[in-house]
């Protein structure tokens, strides 16, 4: 497993409380990284040679913003890429933008990601927050890119590994509950044979959430960044070890359905949709809660 990027969940607070939110994200969500963690995993992200960059994400990230700018100029020090992905809430004006961007931009950022989309305001309209975040990340000279999720209409393609920047929303977390309405298509549990994004046996990046759970997709856990290193982690990662990743990897979420026998044979929206609910099941076994965390990702909070 060679890892080239490291995604740092900075808190789970947003602004928003929208319906596609892999991670029940909401202004009520209070967990937040610290900057010892934050700064122990971008040196441990060093020792181990191959990270290249280091995305700042959420929730809202700038909601935290002394943190933020603190954890920027830090792993810019250690000589990482540095990306962030907002929806751009502070916005109130492209002047006030600039205010805010300006530190980073002088810490080192080198990318902003917006969220561009009907759930966040599109950048369509030149007046929306997203909109006027990246006219100010243009004028200082920040590379600025879109991330932008349709609406359920059908399963998505993406390629493996790759963060999810477009296409249809994933039928897991939050959108289970709110979008996953009656006339969408549905397929029976046993096509769904396949993880559509991660390739578990060689992960390029993977995700740290503010308890120090290390995952590849959100809740799916590697190992945990408070009980061990980074190195210490990735070394001892054994695919056919792993009660979920195991089984997954073999036979997608029909797999974990299959092997754990849960009474999940029905028909669903995408392999995400199977996949989500098999592992809410999986957490009410004995020995997956350390394998499938934290409660927050699985809407228990
Ligand atoms: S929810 Fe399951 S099937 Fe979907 S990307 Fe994550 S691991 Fe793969």
């Amino acid at each position: 497993m060679r890892l080239t990027g490291l995604h740092l969940l900075l808190t789970y607070r947003c602004t928003y409380e929208c319906d596609h939110c892999f991670v029940f994200s909401s202004p009520g969500s209070e967990a937040t990284m610290t900057l010892e963690l934050i700064k122990k995993a971008i040196r441990e992200a060093k020792e181990l040679g191959t990270v290249e960059d280091i995305y700042f994400e959420g929730g809202e990230p700038f909601l935290y913003y002394p943190v933020l700018l603190a954890g920027v100029k830090y792993a810019k020090e250690l000589g990482f890429e540095t990306g962030i992905v907002t929806n751009g809430y502070f916005a109130t004006s492209i002047e006030d933008a600039v205010e805010w961007l300006q530190p980073l931009k002088e810490a080192g950022l080198d990318s902003l990601s917006v969220s561009d989309d009907d759930f966040h305001g599109s950048l369509d309209n030149p007046d929306s927050h997203p909109a006027r975040t990246q006219a100010a990340a243009v004028q200082l000279g920040i590379d600025v890119g879109a991330i932008c999720i349709e609406p359920p209409k059908e399963i998505n393609d993406k390629i493996k590994g790759e963060p999810i920047i477009g296409g249809g929303v994933r039928f897991r977390g939050r959108a289970i509950e709110k979008l996953s309405d009656d006339t969408l298509p549905r397929k029976k549990w046993d096509t769904f044979t396949e993880c559509p994004d991660e390739d578990f046996e060689s992960v390029g990046r993977l995700h740290l959430d503010p308890y120090g759970y290390l995952w590849s997709c959100q809740g799916l856990v590697f190992g945990n960044l408070n009980k061990s290193s980074l190195k210490e982690i990735i070394e001892n990662y054994s695919l056919s070890q792993h009660p979920v990743f195991q089984p997954l990897s073999y036979g997608g979420p029909a797999e974990l359905v299959r092997k754990y026998d849960l009474d999940l044979r029905g028909d669903y929206l995408d392999a995400c949709h199977l996949c989500y609910l098999a592992r809410k099941e999986l957490r009410k076994k004995e020995g997956f809660k350390d394998f499938l965390a934290p409660g927050q990702v699985y809407g228990e909070v």
